[in-house]
């Protein structure tokens, strides 16, 4: 890396003790670049083996990479922590302002330790740290705590506000934390680890430049990206249509989740499409800083209010894909209201929106088969398209009025242990279920993923342009998987928008790396993913992951997916053979002979 970077910066903040300490690790980013590859050597540093990821022990861990703030799309975060969802390998990606702000404040990664005894936020601006009293905020939700912060912390500098709401503060397990109000780190928790700190808030601020080695050759290669991003087909379509677009094709596929994945494929759900929704509630667009793309659609929901004629409130309200299969299909509502307005409250109560829908689905379901009843849910009655009852159970879920609505609150994997219904709690690795019914690559792909998210290898793109031609045996179908995800780990590391992937392939990537200071060729890149990726099972194993315990929910196998070989010992040996590679008990290298059958590419997904 370049000897004058910021980026090897290291801010080390201890809520305990109300102290913080900067340490220069070029070691770490020469090593890994930044973002995941930095994340994970530092996690494997600082979080003791074992420890209760509610405790001070747990790490939260900020990366940003070389490229951030330099080229377009380079506009992520990423967060890692012990999850307290899983209790293993949290990752979280948020983009908005958090990554460029950091940049400019001259880090390249923040470890935050330790907790505080009364709630506080902390402003971090370029060399100084200020530890604030968050009393009065406590207790606010995400918009109001955004309101009042910035009010506060006016001035000069590119800043960034990470905050969390009451699913944080009541240690829901998969809280989230949000940035710049539409942005989050939305799964496994984060909000949770930042609640048991007592951790309101994070602001960031930031106003130093960043150097390049090669000032005509950065502006070259610039100029080349921003055109292939804005010419590139696919950009149009998440500027056009945001990633609500996905809706229509995969349910004409017969790959949308529906009412708990009792089904994959219904058309009364068309008022949830992303053409629809744009039609006839689309407000405004927005992007994530240096992004020429503006995937952010926002919805404006008018209401009249009910004592005065022709008074109205508007409600901006953020709409993507995975929310609309979570909170939407996925709970059988069809009206775009109950959706923005169910949308509009797990915004505001800062909790995943992804886990919440796989959460209340399968207690919809749980209540229909009477292994719960109204003495558990407190006579709500959970049944689907009942957004005003999913409002309210969404609302108990962070205040935990009984001992039912505290076990939702500790996921599906754990509500199910107790309740019953496994064979329909749709968790992968006890993460809640992304909205892939795709076929056996998307669900694999979840299992064995560092962290059970459909990001990190999109087996959906694999189910709908390479298994729904050919069939895969399960050890090529795991190698194909592997591959790509090894590849993600350098896009982590640098940190892009995945939504990019089609615009910093390998070639290109190596081509502008030496504008940061960093010289590697494609092969070099993709050993270097592998590393990563090696450390980051090395943290799960360590932490007592095991592939032979990982469930299959049922319920997977049971609703048909366009895609015929699909059984339970298909998946079990599929994970057995990817135990072994990411053990080492196999040669690696035996894991790129199915190089050409890889589906690396977009596929209908996010
Ligand atoms: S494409 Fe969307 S998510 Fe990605 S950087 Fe742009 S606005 Fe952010």
């Amino acid at each position: 890396m370049l000897q004058n970077d910021n980026l090897a910066r290291v801010l080390a903040i201890n809520l305990t003790t109300k102290t913080f300490s900067v340490t220069a690790r070029q070691d770490l980013f020469d090593a890994y670049l930044g973002g995941a590859g930095v994340a994970a050597a530092l996690l494997e540093e600082t979080c003791p083996r074992g420890c209760d990821p509610l405790s001070p022990d747990n790490p939260i861990i900020f990366a940003i990479g070389p490229l951030t703030g330099l080229y377009p799309l380079a506009s992520k975060t990423v967060a890692m922590f012990k999850s307290p969802l899983t209790g293993n390998l949290g990752e979280s990606h948020c983009g908005g302002r958090s990554a460029v702000a950091m940049r400019m404040a001259g880090y390249g990664a923040i470890i935050i330790q330790g907790a505080s005894a009364i709630p506080l936020y902390i402003s971090i601006d370029g060399s100084t740290v200020r530890f604030h009293d968050a009393s009065s905020l406590w207790g606010m939700g995400n918009f109001s705590v955004g309101r009042i912060i910035r009010e506060r912390e006016k001035g000069a500098g590119f800043r960034t506000i990470m905050r969390i709401g009451r699913g944080g503060e009541h240690l829901v397990r998969y809280a989230s934390v949000t940035t710049e109000t539409y942005r989050h780190f939305g799964r496994l928790g984060l909000g949770a680890v930042f609640g048991s700190k007592h951790l309101k808030a994070v602001v960031i601020t930031g106003r130093s430049s960043i150097p390049v080695s090669d000032v005509s050759l950065y502006k070259k290669t610039y100029t080349q990206i921003y055109k292939n991003a804005v010419s590139s087909p696919v950009m149009q379509k998440y500027h056009d249509l945001g990633t609500a677009e996905n809706v229509s094709p995969l349910n004409a596929y017969g790959g949308l989740p529906i009412r708990n994945l009792q089904s994959a494929k219904d058309d009364n759900f068309s008022a949830l499409s992303g053409e629809e929704l744009a039609r006839n509630y689309l407000g405004r667009r927005l992007a994530c800083t240096h992004c020429p793309v503006g995937c952010i659609h926002i919805a404006a929901l008018r209401e009249p209010y009910e004592d005065e004629a022709y008074f109205y409130r508007t409600s901006m309200i953020s709409y993507d894909y995975e929310p609309i299969y979570a909170l939407g299909t996925m709970l059988g509502i069809t009206e775009p209201m109950g959706y923005l307005k169910l949308m509009d409250k797990v915004e505001a109560i800062g909790i995943d929106a992804m886990s919440t829908g796989v959460v209340l689905a399968w207690a919809t379901e749980a209540l229909e088969k009477r292994l719960i009843g109204e003495g558990e849910t407190l006579g709500i009655n959970l049944s689907w398209g009942g957004w005003q009852a999913y409002i309210q159970a969404a609302q108990n879920i962070v205040e935990q009025p009984n001992e039912f609505y505290r076990n939702l609150a500790k996921g599906v994997e754990h509500a199910s242990s107790l309740y019953g219904g496994r064979d329909f709690a749709l968790s992968f690795g006890k993460n809640e279920m992304p909205g892939y019914h795709t076929g056996p690559a998307a669900h694999l792909g979840v299992l064995i993923g560092a962290r059970h998210s459909h990001l990190d290898n999109a087996g959906y793109s694999i189910d709908q342009k390479t298994l729904l031609k050919e069939a895969m045996g399960p050890k090529d179908l795991v190698d194909a998987l592997l591959k790509e995800e090894w590849w993600r780990q350098i896009l982590s590391s640098l940190v892009l928008c995945f939504f990019a992937r089609g615009v910093y392939l390998p070639e290109t990537v190596e081509k502008i790396l030496p504008v940061a200071g960093f010289s590697l060729d494609e092969k070099q890149l993709m050993e270097l993913g592998r590393r990563i990726h090696a450390a980051k099972y090395r943290f799960k194993l360590r932490e007592g992951f095991s592939f032979e315990e990982l469930r299959i929910p049922r319920r997977i196998l049971e609703t048909p997916t366009p895609i015929k070989a699909f059984t339970e010992p298909y998946l079990r040996e599929a994970l057995l053979y990817a135990k072994k590679m990411v053990s080492g008990e196999i040669d690696e290298t035996a894991a790129l002979r199915n190089r050409k059958r890889n589906g690396n590419g977009s596929g209908t997904a996010t």
